[in-house]
């Protein structure tokens, strides 16, 4: 079982959901896909690390074969190549790697070389197995990591596997969900919060994936988040409350579930919750 946990911007909880479900879960494995600034490490604090560094193909040119065509200058659409003087430069941090360039070179000045763009790691805490993508500063995409991630963990499907998505709802955002059973949104009860939502309430529509929203930082009052829910007939999969208690355990690196009995019983409903949505998704669907 396959789920994500998304959130319009950083700072929304998602972290804090994701950490505690899979903690709550027990044998599990939870990945962090947020790679430009991953987090759940310092949570789980997971012991024997094993490290892979992640390359991408760069184009690399062998001078005495350009001609100077510039056919590949005008192919890439992310201008990640420039012909200036007598020389083609290839600017690494920019380029996609997509390979186009060498297929339309006529003289085949163009080669691949292995750049590193970032690393993943597995390591285990209790009996999470936690997988961590970190992307090196200035890299073009994270996309090449997260596939990584996500390919080791198809070796394990039976097994909950909770996937921290990064912030937003941009490419590196759709890749993380594009195999998922179930999404869970985290919301924040502001009408920023709202316009958070509202962004991967569409992504989630768009890539046709059952979801429900946890409503995290709730305190007495309306809650324009939970009012949107209401509103469309989203499913509330919980609410986790305001709490100093929380905030300050939480900012020191601790996994809530793990320390206190409330927090410990508000993720094991969470959990519980969407274990049947997921169960009531595969039945209505098979
Ligand atoms: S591999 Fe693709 S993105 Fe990179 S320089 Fe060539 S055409 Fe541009
Ligand atoms: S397409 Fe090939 S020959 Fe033409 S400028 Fe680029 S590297 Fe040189």
């Amino acid at each position: 079982m396959n789920i994500a946990v998304l959130s319009g911007k950083g700072g929304t909880g998602k972290t804090l959901v994701s950490v505690n479900l899979a903690a709550t879960a027990g044998e599990s494995i939870y990945v962090d896909c947020d790679v430009e600034e991953p987090n759940g490490h310092l949570f789980f604090r997971p012991q024997d690390i094993k490290e892979e560094k992640i390359y991408v193909k760069i184009p690399t040119v062998e001078y005495e074969l350009c001609d100077g065509c510039r056919k590949c200058v005008e192919f890439c659409k992310f201008n990640a190549l420039a012909y200036t003087g007598k020389n083609l430069i290839v600017f690494e941090e920019i380029c996609h790697s997509c390979g186009g360039c060498l297929i339309v070179c006529p003289t085949k000045a163009l080669t691949e070389k292995d750049k590193v763009i970032g690393k993943i790691q597995k390591g285990v805490s209790r009996q999470v197995v936690v997988h961590t993508g970190t992307m090196n500063i200035g890299e073009a995409s994270g996309v090449p990591i997260i596939n990584k991630l996500l390919e080791k963990n198809k070796k394990d499907p039976n097994k909950l596997t909770i996937i921290d998505c990064p912030p937003g709802s941009a490419c590196i955002v759709m890749e993380s969900i594009k195999d998922v059973d179930y999404c869970i949104l985290v919301a924040e009860p502001t009408l920023f919060g709202v316009h958070n939502l509202n962004m991967v309430f569409e992504l989630v529509q768009l890539f046709n994936k059952p979801f429900g929203v946890v409503l995290n930082k709730c305190l007495k009052g309306e809650n324009p988040a939970e009012k949107f829910c209401l509103e469309r007939n989203i499913k509330i999969l919980g609410r986790i409350p305001f709490d100093d208690e929380l905030g300050r355990m939480n900012s020191s690196g601790n996994i809530v579930v793990r320390e206190n009995e409330k927090y410990k019983f508000i993720f094991s409903s969470l959990l519980e919750m969407i274990k049947s949505e997921v169960q009531n998704e595969a039945a209505s669907n098979s």
